[in-house]
């Protein structure tokens, strides 16, 4: 069986005396073995990327962001490639596969700007014969650590911005989905990235933890889930590192009475099953403004899921395909049971898919509950599958506090014809990612991302201009170049250009 390894300093790296199966979620087989890395590999792979660090840093920026300009294009050509790995281990449907991969691309073409980005502010005569300026200088080595539900777009989201602007960097994608993560990599060199300026490493814990422990990466990002993106922000803080950490979500789309349902329930059904319910910016719960806001959603849903197809996501046509791996679909079918158990209405089960064809994965058809209440466990957590839940309302202000006391803020909407209304929700919602009939406002390449409450923890979200603020440290210099030869007195006032 194939083992996925390393990448490290441009060559494939074996270390495999840890492995874990790698499933092809259709199938509900393993069909290939991912490296786990030992404490060893992985400080082979910061000094590698420590190395490398002096030269990239002096390289121009116009240069390194030649680099990226190849990279878009080695990117493009193989795209089929890249996607067919990301379906064969995540499952998603290739069309899926193909958005998220385009969704990364942007955020390589953002870091093209490197030398827009990176030129500084600049002050003349800030006081007599004296200019000041900011640099923003690279950090060092800078370690990312990704998740499985995104194998393609997360890297990307992370180390094309953090090279250009200086750094070397060391990748931990996730054991689940490592494949098309290391072809990323390999791209990157056949673009001309030097040796040792991007690494990869895969594995678990031992590898998170070194990465966290080694006083030469000086800084952080993650993606994952909440309890671990927190473990990381505290233990890498407390070592001294900039953070970054992106955890988990449970959005709410909030819909009005006056709402375009048609728009609407096609919008929810995208964003509550594409991909299975397994992105961090799905919508699990609608909120209906209304009770008849409430059966005319629970109605026309169940309508859709009877329609909507589940199947391998190598197949044309199918919208949905199964969960990553075993464990899950226990998991998320464990919530189902649960929901049930705690008295919402399952008004579509999809406990007992059949798949056409006859495929035996990690199938689990669309879900959908009404009537759910906020205590239920199908309402609090994050259950990243594809179960709909329906909690009604009777105002848009609890819509509002409904929303606002969820621990998590990561994404939101509203679904109405009323401006008015959908200001009203902007203004005072918390939470960092809101749409107005946009059911997944997945902000553009040079916006940036990020949460609110525990769908973050750090003060900068990820790429675009919060990219390049955590992937670079401001300098200020002040420079004078007196004139006349003539020796000054000291001065023991404090300096002001009064
Ligand atoms: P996860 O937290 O299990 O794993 C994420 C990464 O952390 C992986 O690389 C994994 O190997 C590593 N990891 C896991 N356990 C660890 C531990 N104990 N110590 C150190 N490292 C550890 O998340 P996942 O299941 O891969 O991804 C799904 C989660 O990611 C969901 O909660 C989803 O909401 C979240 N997510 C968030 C965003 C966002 O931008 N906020 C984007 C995508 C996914």
């Amino acid at each position: 069986m194939t083992i996925v390894g390393h990448f490290i300093n441009g060559q494939h790296v074996a270390d495999d005396q840890r492995t874990q199966e790698v499933f092809d979620p259709a199938l509900g087989t393993a069909t290939k073995r991912v490296a786990l890395a030992s404490a060893a590999t992985v400080t082979a792979a910061i000094a590698s990327a420590e190395a490398a660090f002096p030269a990239w840093r002096q390289t121009p920026p116009a240069k390194r962001a030649r680099i990226m300009f190849r990279y878009k294009q080695l990117l493009e050509d193989n795209a089929e490639r890249l996607c067919a790995l990301i379906t064969a281990e995540h499952g998603k449907v290739l069309s899926d596969a193909m958005g998220e991969l385009q969704r990364g691309i942007e955020n390589v073409e953002y870091a093209c700007y490197a030398p827009e980005l990176l030129k500084g502010e600049h002050s003349k005569n800030v006081g007599p014969a004296i200019d000041s300026w900011s640099e923003f200088q690279p950090l060092g080595v800078v370690a990312g650590i990704t998740p499985f539900n995104f194998p393609a777009m997360v890297p990307l989201w992370m180390w094309p911005l953090a090279v250009v602007c200086g750094n070397t960097f060391i990748l931990k994608p996730s054991e689940k989905t490592p494949s098309s993560t290391l072809l990323l990599a390999e791209l990157a060199l056949q673009a001309g990235l030097p040796p040792g300026v991007l690494n990869v490493v895969n594995g678990d814990k031992e590898a998170v933890d070194t990465l966290l422990d080694s006083p030469v990466v000086q800084a952080v990002s993650f993606v994952g889930s909440t309890p671990i993106a927190e473990s990381i922000y505290t233990r890498g803080c407390a070592a001294g590192k900039r953070v970054q950490a992106l955890g988990g979500a449970k959005n709410h789309a909030v819909v009005m009475p006056d709402a375009d349902l048609d728009n609407a329930v096609s919008a929810l059904m995208g964003a509550a099953y594409g991909s299975c319910g397994e992105r961090c910016m799905a919508i699990p719960v609608v909120v209906a403004v209304g009770d008849a806001a409430g059966d005319a959603l629970a109605q026309r849903l169940t309508a859709e899921l009877s329609r909507m197809k589940v199947g391998p996501g190598t197949v044309a046509g199918n919208d949905m395909g199964p969960l990553v791996t075993g464990a899950h679909w226990e998991k998320v079918r464990g919530y189902v049971d649960a929901g049930v158990g705690e008295g919402a209405t399952l008004v579509v089960d999809g406990r007992n898919v059949q798949v056409a064809g006859g495929a035996e994965g990690f199938f689990l058809g669309g879900c959908l509950f009404d009537r759910v209440t906020p205590e239920m466990s199908i309402y609090r957590d994050e259950i990243f599958g594809p179960v709909l839940c329906i909690v009604r309302v009777q105002s848009l202000d609890e819509a509002i506090a409904l929303i606002d006391a969820h621990e998590y803020g990561n994404g939101t909407c509203i679904f109405t014809r009323d401006g008015e209304a959908a200001r009203y929700f902007t203004d005072r919602i918390k939470v960092g990612m809101v749409g107005v009939n946009v059911p997944l406002p997945v902000p553009v390449a040079f916006h940036s991302f990020g949460g609110w409450k525990r769908s973050l923890f750090g003060d900068l979200g990820a790429y675009g201009p919060d990219g390049v603020r955590f992937y670079t440290r401001r300098k200020t210099i002040t420079q004078r170049w007196p004139s006349s030869g003539v020796r000054e007195q000291a001065v023991f006032t404090f300096p002001s250009n009064q």
